[in-house]
């Protein structure tokens, strides 16, 4: 368990590797409230979570606090990080996430633009993008994705901002393979940023987690989601 403090010392600890502009994402999934508000109370405002019903919990927890008149931190942006089945769109955009990180097909991306229309919201998300070697991975794969704004798909949302991309390496202890991924995925992003220099506020590159960050930020990550390294290990049950 973590002790009083632990968190936020490492929240530090990691923020003064992280040049300026590279955004840190707290991944909060498998952790209590308690750890979320520790690090909140901090100063660190984005969380991830990548399950639909633990983020449902969560924010109820703190609109319960908040109804109750306990101090509740400012700002708590929740970033989904997790695989989106489509029948938890409604579910998920309810609960008014800052940004959607896993979009990985261009019927989720529809249902999300259909969704944020009904409940009258701009919803911000981020494309994921496949690189890793592993299957079981999902995402878009980098000729989809530049076929997707080569013929330009995003003009047809109307209440989506797509603001980048997010990707994942192998997991493999091979850096090179690590380094070479994360390559890959930024420059999917530079063809898409140069294909379509209009496209505004297109400027996230998400990317890097507890045990390959630093190198995700050498190969232009402009946002970390880190979780073991802030919280400690999960338990899955
Ligand atoms: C769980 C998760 C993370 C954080 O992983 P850690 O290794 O604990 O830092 C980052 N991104 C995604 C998509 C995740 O599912």
């Amino acid at each position: 368990m973590n002790t009083q403090g632990d968190i936020i010392s490492r929240i530090d600890a990691i923020r003064a590797t992280l040049p300026t502009g590279v955004g840190l994402v707290a991944v909060s999934k498998f952790h209590p409230l308690d750890a979320v508000l520790e690090a909140a109370r901090a100063g660190q405002s984005m969380f991830g979570e990548s399950r639909v019903q633990e983020l449902q919990q969560k924010v109820a927890a703190l609109g319960e606090m908040k109804m109750a008149g306990e101090p509740v931190p400012p700002e708590v942006d929740w970033h989904f990080i997790g695989h989106l089945q489509t029948n938890k769109v409604r579910q998920l955009l309810r609960l008014r996430p800052a940004m959607i990180e896993s979009v990985d097909s261009e019927r989720l991306l529809e249902l999300i633009d259909r969704e944020a229309q009904a409940q009258g919201i701009v919803q911000r998300v981020l494309l994921q993008v496949h690189v890793a070697k592993e299957e079981t991975k999902t995402g878009f794969l980098p000729e989809e994705l530049s076929e997707y704004f080569r013929r330009r798909g995003f003009e047809t949302l109307k209440a989506t901002h797509v603001c980048g991309v997010m990707g994942m390496a192998s997991n493999t202890d091979d850096e090179m393979r690590v380094a070479a991924d994360f390559r890959r995925i930024r420059s999917v992003f530079d063809e898409i940023s140069r294909m379509c220099p209009d496209l505004r506020g297109f400027d996230t590159v998400s990317m890097g987690m507890s045990g390959d960050y630093l190198t995700a930020v050498a190969e232009g990550s402009t946002l970390v989601r880190v979780g073991t390294a802030i919280f400690g290990g999960r338990s899955y049950h």
